[in-house]
């Protein structure tokens, strides 16, 4: 396996800000960068040296990315395998199909992560109204139900309390989520949201990131901050379940494990995401290595950069809410905030719950760096 060097091309499939970050990173190693995307003026376009618009299912389209591209990468999950595999016939693509077969499902994803030992919270396959009411049953307490396709920012996700008053029923429910396959869980009680960021290239070296602390509000993360202050006990079990799910997923490029920490002290992996991912934007103030470098390290075969934490901090997510009070937001006072700074996506419609940019602070600790953020939101 030989490394692909700067003044090579990638190519990324998805140009939200994900893909606009990493190309953002990819330029400043010297690499030229083209993303397909079904949004012509998605967040990327105006960073990338060409932008090819077509949707998912186009495996024309994809196939003409990877024929301009020395390695293909991705930044959503729910690509379609005959378009990756389109793509596979031109580049090599990372990570690899089968990859996303595994994750893009979270029926699929639960039953592989439990098959394989890994700990998961109860769960049931939905695949009716009958067995939505079954399931709803089961639980007795609280549930989620998730769409096993699709689904992000807790969009096709019910919870679903029985006990209270206005309860959806087996049927509504199935209803509301639009009569496709779902997995049920049941609501756990959570003392914490951890992710773990593993990389690991195509020569079979990996490294695996100090994990995050993940603070969610109506299933959309708010904020995020590295390191986590967390017993080193947890720390290490979070990372080590990382490792193993690398490896045995055989992911080339990034790996993000979500995961709850219950409290009793157990791990229980959430979801898991084949690239680079919210909770770790603070690595790009926080590490010595950012994620969407790495990256960019994983996928062409480069040696990984240094995962290690320099200083903590922190982000907060600015979704499209924050516009719809004054457009624009007063950023001039948010960066006042010392060790505050600013990332727009360049998303020209704010919608309520859309993401839109995030801030980012540094501080002493991770406590001051959340707490500059969050001062830095109040202030818009
Ligand atoms: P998404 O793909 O939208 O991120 P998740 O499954 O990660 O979907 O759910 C989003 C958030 O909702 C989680 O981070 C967590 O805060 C909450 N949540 C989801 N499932 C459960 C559960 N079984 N118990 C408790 N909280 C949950
Ligand atoms: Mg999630």
């Amino acid at each position: 396996m030989s490394a692909i060097l700067p003044g090579a091309t990638i190519g990324i499939l998805g140009g939200g800000q994900l893909g606009r970050m990493t190309a953002m990173a990819a330029r400043s190693l010297g690499y030229r960068v083209q993303v397909l995307d079904p949004d012509p003026s998605c967040p990327a376009r105006f960073v990338v040296d060409s932008c090819f618009s077509a949707s998912w299912d186009d495996a024309h389209s994809a196939a003409d990315l990877a024929r301009g591209s020395d390695v293909v990468t991705l930044e959503i999950e729910q690509i379609p395998i005959s378009t990756m595999e389109a793509a596979a016939h031109h580049a090599p693509v990372r990570p690899s199909p089968h990859v996303l077969e595994v994750v893009q499902d979270r029926v699929r994803q639960k039953k592989w992560l439990a098959a394989n030992g890994f700990p998961v919270g109860e769960f049931r396959e939905v695949c009716s109204a009958q067995e939505m009411a079954v399931a709803i049953a089961t639980f007795e307490s609280d549930c989620f139900i998730k769409s096993a396709r699709g689904g992000y920012d807790g969009r096709g996700q019910l919870r679903i309390r029985p006990n209270a008053k206005e309860s959806l029923s087996g049927d509504s429910a199935w209803k509301a989520l639009g009569e496709r396959p779902c997995v049920a869980e049941k609501a756990l009680a959570l003392e914490a949201e951890v992710s773990v960021l593993v990389a690991r290239r195509p020569s079979g070296e990996s490294v695996s990131y100090d994990p995050a602390l993940n603070h969610h509000e109506n299933q959309i993360l708010a904020w995020s901050a590295i390191p986590a202050e967390l017993p080193e006990s947890v720390k290490k079990l979070a990372q080590d379940l990382g490792r193993q799910l690398v490896e045995q997923l055989d992911v080339m490029g990034l790996l993000v494990i979500e995961m709850f920490l219950l409290e009793d002290g157990k791990l229980l992996v959430n979801e898991l995401a084949p690239r680079p991912h919210n909770t770790y934007h603070a690595s790009e103030r926080a590490c010595v290595t950012s994620q969407f470098e790495q990256c960019v390290r994983a996928v062409c075969d480069l040696p990984l950069g240094d995962p290690g934490v320099i200083r903590p901090a922190a982000i907060v997510n600015l979704l499209g809410d924050v516009w719809l009070g004054t457009d624009p937001p007063a950023f001039d006072r948010a960066l006042a905030v010392p060790g505050v700074r600013l990332h727009l996506y360049e998303k020209s419609i704010p919608r309520p719950g859309r993401k839109m940019g995030h801030f980012s602070a540094v501080g002493e600790t991770a406590k001051e760096a959340i707490e500059r953020v969050l001062r830095a939101k109040a202030s818009l």
